[in-house]
């Protein structure tokens, strides 16, 4: 049975439950919706809250109202930073974070791509880790820009060019190329296989 009535706030609205079921079953840690009281604490702690189009509250309450296409093309999904709060927070102990990442890894699946930039992002920092074990902030930053397109890439190095030497300067960034770790072939073998299991790949 997909439909259940909703309550009086929706004006008894029909529910379909299809989507809720899909999110349960396919979406890493989806389960812990069931958990959601509809306090609203996540919501007030998530510091993106102002930026996204919908809390996590709210899209928790999405998901129970079947409201497939409004989550899955969410920019909210993309925006989570994993900065925690809502997670420390919940009185009910929803991981709300891990829910946060687990839409967006399987919208993205499906082939949503809510937010082009941070899509983007996400893959060449994967891309990095996978090439080298660790992270080197400037080969990141200059993929990711240059993923814009050789004139918009320039631009927004030129743009951003004051961070990357403040970086350089408090010693956040090194100057020369980062190195693969020691026994990188093992490590890529545990994300190919991390990869096949649908719990890894950019997200
Ligand atoms: S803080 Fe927890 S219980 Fe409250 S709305 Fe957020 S997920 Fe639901
Ligand atoms: S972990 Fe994500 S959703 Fe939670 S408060 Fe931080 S930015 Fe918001």
């Amino acid at each position: 049975m997909d439909q259940v009535v909703g309550p009086k706030s929706s004006g008894g609205k029909a529910y379909n439950q299809a989507f809720a079921r899909e999110v349960y079953q396919k979406v890493d840690s989806g389960e812990e919706i069931k958990m959601c009281m509809q306090c609203g604490v996540c919501a007030a702690s998530c510091p993106l809250r102002e930026k996204m189009d919908f809390s996590p509250r709210k899209i928790f309450t999405l998901i129970r109202a079947g409201q497939r296409e409004k989550v899955l093309s969410s920019e909210a999904i993309m925006l989570c930073t994993s900065c925690y709060s809502c997670k420390v927070r919940c009185p009910r102990k929803v991981p709300v974070v891990d829910v946060m990442h687990g839409l967006a890894h399987y919208a993205l699946g499906l082939g949503y791509k809510p937010r082009v930039e941070t899509a983007l992002f996400g893959q060449k920092f994967w891309d990095n880790i996978y090439r080298l074990g660790r992270i080197d902030e400037k080969d990141v930053a200059q993929r990711y820009f240059l993923g814009h397109g050789l004139g918009q890439g320039l631009k927004l190095m030129m743009e951003n060019k004051n961070m990357g030497l403040g970086m350089l300067l408090h010693k956040r960034m090194k100057v020369l190329p980062e190195r693969p770790i020691k026994n990188i072939k093992t490590f890529r073998k545990m994300l190919d296989k991390a990869k096949a299991m649908g719990k890894g790949g950019a997200v």
